[in-house]
């Protein structure tokens, strides 16, 4: 039986030798990084060394770094922080944000803190910047607004100019978060050519341990704490840090930087080949989002099957068969519905989307043996 994991935008594996590394540096280094002992300073150089690695991808500041638990704490504390620190009464946030966005966002505005405002794509799932313009235009001069759009979508892939939305923040003197999961360590992201207050991204995402976030805050734009206590984190989050997670996150992203651009020219080629593949093999299926490279991950493939009783069970069957997808839809009261993402993008209700995506450890084998496998199904 094949064995093929094709999730990694659900999660990845850490990379070889990680999980080594870790567990070495845990029975190491057990001190306390806030103890001024030696066991505590060199558990606190670990974090730096870290946050270091983090800062000099971004083009950060050190101090503008900060460690979470995730990314969806990281996004919560951005949300919150925009609403109760710096007065923002109106989120602008993409049909096809991540729910610990849009979840959280809707939380503000039940408790009447906040309206809301959500922006359109196009069919592509391409952030509309006329809708962007036109909200913006809208909010009166003397209410402070936060544009919350992600990078890249979990779901199909879809890149949006990060550039492009910022300079339009800058114009409407807008706050500007972007969730980064997908792109964070996978591409660059330099920062100083962008108009952006807040980013988020998570480790999981980028062969490191689950449990671990990052949360960039720019300087200019010092917020509260979201969880009090100690002075972690430069008093930004209070809880002993997480130090293997930490570590891990340093070493992962420091392994992508490495790696980045082989792994560019191999997830290119893998992407390639399977959209021509499940194209060429499978009547009647098209791919959900752009297939542009500007405009999309190489790690994500969202396909749309044909209704029928075997598309309707395509996740399973292709998990008998050995091969981890994800489908695109939510089961909500028994009923399976498309997600918010594909019907943002006007997907068919009556066909199956299911999300196929790569890692650099997936081999053109495998994605043969995938195709040849929906070939059976089909
Ligand atoms: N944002 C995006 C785009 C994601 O894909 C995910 C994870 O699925 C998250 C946020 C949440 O990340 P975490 O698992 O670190 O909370």
């Amino acid at each position: 039986m094949a064995s093929i994991y094709l999730d990694n935008a659900a999660t990845t594996p850490l990379y070889p030798g990680l999980a080594n590394d870790m567990c070495e540096m845990m029975s190491r280094h057990y001190g306390n990084p806030s103890s001024i002992h030696a066991y505590g300073r060199q558990s606190k150089t670990i974090i730096e060394a870290s946050r270091k690695q983090v800062a000099q991808y971004l083009g950060a500041a050190l101090s503008e770094v900060f460690f979470t638990s995730s990314a969806t704490e990281s996004n919560n504390t951005v949300l919150y922080n925009a609403v109760l620190h710096f007065q923002v009464k109106h989120i602008i946030y993409s049909a096809i944000e991540h729910p610990c966005v849009i979840n959280t966002a809707k939380y503000l505005a039940s408790r009447g803190w906040v309206t809301l405002h959500q922006v359109q794509v196009n069919e592509q799932g391409i952030v509309s910047m006329h809708n962007l313009i036109e909200t913006l235009v809208r909010i009166p001069s003397n209410e402070k607004s936060l544009v919350s759009i992600m990078h890249a979508n979990n779901e199909i892939g879809t890149l949006q100019d990060l550039k492009q939305i910022g300079d339009i923040c800058k114009t409407y003197d807008a706050l500007f978060h972007s969730d980064c999961v997908q792109t964070f360590g996978k591409i660059p992201l330099y920062l100083q050519s962008l108009h952006i207050h807040f980013l988020s991204a998570s480790a999981h995402k980028f062969h490191g341990p689950k449990g671990v976030g990052i949360l960039y805050i720019n300087k200019n734009n010092q917020i509260n704490p979201l969880i009090y206590g100690g002075s972690q984190e430069r008093n930004m989050r209070a809880g002993t840090e997480n130090l293997m997670g930490i570590f891990g996150l340093g070493k992962a992203l420091e392994w992508n930087l490495l790696h980045q651009r082989e792994h560019q020219l191999h997830l290119n080629m893998l992407k390639e080949y399977f959209i021509q593949n499940v194209i060429a093999h499978i009547n009647g299926c098209y791919i959900n989002g752009s297939t542009h490279p500007q405009e999309s991950m190489n790690h994500i493939v969202n396909v749309s099957f044909p209704a029928s009783p075997k598309s309707e069970l395509l996740v399973f069957n292709l998990d008998i068969a050995g091969v981890a997808v994800s489908s695109a839809s939510a089961c909500s009261a028994g009923i399976e519905k498309d997600s918010h993402v594909l019907e943002a993008i006007h997907h068919s209700p009556d066909r199956n989307a299911v999300r196929f995506s790569f890692s650099p450890f997936n081999t053109l084998d495998e994605l043969k043996k995938t195709i040849s496998i929906l070939n059976k199904i089909f």
